[in-house]
């Protein structure tokens, strides 16, 4: 069966970037319609740690007292522990501040942002539906194929904005040219009941050679897990065994935490991989067509910059296609010309990040004789002017983002 909705902008993908944007456009009276392939988003694990910047961008989307709402948990500080001994404390004055590095559970978040689309009667929400194709005429995208089940639809915009995420469709069938940061690991995460030697917003953080893990107490009185692995190791490690696998995961723990997990270990959920990326698109529109967030710039797990790019983006493009479509100006010249300015505009803050993101990973992970004095004498080093100031405008650009971002529409 075939069907044909004309809407003016398609949004395909229902993470931060197109379920924000969604809502800054609806908010506006803009015909949107948004395309979601899961049906529930608890079912996949996609990071929940909210930076200040992204709680900042909420706020101006005037969703300051929802985001408050949401289940989460402030993270205050880290315990930091190499080869199983205790190093130091971590608790930069950064992470005290309100509003601080949030926990927060993302199913909720996009619960609530298409909630409040909902309510909008230019909205519309294909929940359930693959985007699996385009529909081109005269050399340019106008349409999406969609499907759920057998049935399939062609639904037509005037924009289409690829929110899709680090494995996009659209990405795929548009295949532009990306640029690639080559990856050493891969994250293993599962969950586990928090223990309660992990203080109320304090995380642990067990680094060795080749083997890191991080945790998180989060907002289901869970301990969130991290561990950090060698890129495409997980078949190898999974293949010797449920058994060696958590031989291997406890090996660089101390002691109390390997002999909770131990007895724990019928409580450790599902392990779930994520295949480590870092890349950018270096055109984010094509032939009408406009990605943004993990589609365009797929970001790498760490500092936790995901979604908060992905929710600085929507504000950025609401900024840019409103008036166009406003001012009764949305021909494709004008249309393009705003995704350049978009493209232009967060280009710089992505790029900031993304190189940022490539070292941390080098000095947690490979734990070689200069990475291990670093971290080692990080409580000496930060006290240091020269460090202190490197280290806070890496940490401010992490936290507070690179570029100015500010809701103006
Ligand atoms: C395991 C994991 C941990 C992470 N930890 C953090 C963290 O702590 N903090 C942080 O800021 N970032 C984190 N990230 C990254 C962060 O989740 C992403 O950068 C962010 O969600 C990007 O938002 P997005 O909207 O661009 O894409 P996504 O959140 O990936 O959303 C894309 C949406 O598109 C839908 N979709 C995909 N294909 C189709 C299709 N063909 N048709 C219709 N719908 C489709 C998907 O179901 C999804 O809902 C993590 C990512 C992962 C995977």
């Amino acid at each position: 069966m075939s069907d044909s909705v004309l809407k003016k902008i398609i949004i395909v993908g229902a993470g931060p970037a197109g379920s924000s944007l969604a809502h800054l456009l609806s908010e506006r009276g803009v015909p949107t319609t948004l395309v979601e392939r899961q049906r529930d988003f608890s079912r996949e694990f996609r990071g929940e740690g909210l930076m200040p910047s992204g709680f900042e961008a909420l706020c101006q989307m005037g969703l300051e007292d929802q985001v408050k709402e949401l289940p989460q948990v402030k993270i205050r500080g880290m315990e930091i522990y190499q080869k199983g001994k205790f190093l130091f404390h971590l608790e930069p004055d950064l992470f005290r501040q309100d509003p601080g590095t949030n926990w927060i559970s993302q199913p909720a978040l996009l619960e609530m942002l298409i909630g409040r689309c909902e309510r909008k009667p230019d909205f519309s929400f294909l929940r359930g539906w693959r985007c699996v194709g385009l529909v081109e005429r005269d050399g340019r995208v106008r349409g999406i194929k969609v499907v759920q089940g057998n049935e399939v639809r062609e639904i037509e915009g005037d924009i289409i904005i690829g929110a899709d995420g680090r494995a996009s469709m659209l990405r795929k069938l548009l295949n532009p040219k990306c640029h690639v940061y080559k990856q050493i690991i891969d994250v293993v995460w599962f969950k586990v009941p928090c223990p309660e030697f992990i203080k109320n917003g304090i995380g642990l953080a067990a680094l060795s050679p080749g083997n890191a893990v991080l945790s998180f107490p989060v907002y289901d009185n869970q301990l969130q897990v991290g561990w950090l692995i060698k890129k495409g190791h997980f078949g190898a490690i999974k293949r010797q065994g449920r058994e060696a696998l958590f031989q291997n995961l406890i090996s660089s723990l101390p002691d109390h935490f390997a002999d909770y997990l131990e007895k724990n270990y019928e409580k450790i959920s599902d392990y779930f991989v994520l295949d480590v990326a870092c890349s950018r698109l270096q055109t984010w529109h094509h032939r009408g067509v406009l990605m943004i967030g993990d589609a365009s710039h797929t970001m790498s797990p760490v500092a936790a910059q995901g979604i908060n790019l992905a929710l600085r983006d929507s504000i950025v493009v609401a900024n840019e296609l409103i008036p166009v479509i406003r001012g009764g100006l949305a021909d494709e010249e004008s249309i393009d010309e705003a995704f350049k300015r978009i493209q232009c505009e967060r280009m710089k803050e992505v790029r900031r990040i993304q190189k940022l993101q490539q070292a941390p990973p080098k000095v947690l992970f490979q734990q070689n004789i200069l990475a291990r004095l670093l971290v080692r004498n990080l409580p000496w080093l930060s006290r240091r002017t020269l460090v202190q100031g490197i280290f806070t405008r890496i940490a401010n650009t992490f936290v507070f983002g690179y570029s100015d971002v500010t809701l103006k529409t």
